[in-house]
């Protein structure tokens, strides 16, 4: 089924210069490219996209992470983009990354090195957890104008 999904290159992504390489892999999956730009969000607005998040222990310090510079949003369209993309960016904890993934290939950090340090982990990128999850990501990040419906020359093959 095709599905949209919300992606966020976090800020150690924009500033470590990695938002054309991990783009990059979902481009070449065959996910389209519907609506991007760069924003630098607030602790108010921090607290809406992490809302399941707010009252544990790690947010402080996970507010202190997605506010610390811009992100790119992102919204990707493909078959099973939502699982596809959770699939490709990785397990949340670095160190359990695999291989192939972008956590596991471009991140390092692990629940004990985040917690020693009391900093967040940094895994580089969100992905929507769910198709439902991903509607209502979408409308907070978006307007309908920020996303545009065209034909990839590819879909000819992933449809
Ligand atoms: P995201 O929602 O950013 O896509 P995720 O779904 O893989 O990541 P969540 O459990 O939703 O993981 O956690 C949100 C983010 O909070 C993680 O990506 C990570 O940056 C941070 N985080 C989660 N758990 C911890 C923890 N125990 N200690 C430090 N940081 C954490
Ligand atoms: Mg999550």
């Amino acid at each position: 089924m095709t599905q949209k999904t919300l992606i966020l290159l976090k800020p150690d992504a924009v500033e470590r210069g990695l938002c054309g390489e991990i783009l990059h892999r979902f481009e070449r999956a065959g996910l389209k490219i519907m609506g991007m730009k760069m924003v630098w969000i607030d602790k108010v607005f921090a607290a809406k996209h992490y809302d399941a998040h707010v009252k544990k222990d790690f947010y402080k310090s996970l507010e202190e992470y997605i506010t610390s510079g811009p992100v790119l949003a992102i919204v990707l369209e493909g078959v099973s983009a939502v699982t596809i993309v959770r699939k490709m960016g990785g397990d949340t904890e670095p160190k359990k990354s695999l291989p192939g993934t972008i956590r596991g290939d471009f991140a390092v950090h692990s629940y004990d090195y985040a917690d020693n340090k009391g900093i967040s982990i940094k895994n580089l990128i969100h992905a929507s957890g769910t198709a439902k999850e991903a509607e209502a990501e979408i409308k907070m990040w978006f307007s309908d104008e920020e996303l545009h419906s065209y034909e990839a020359v590819h879909e000819k093959h992933t449809r």
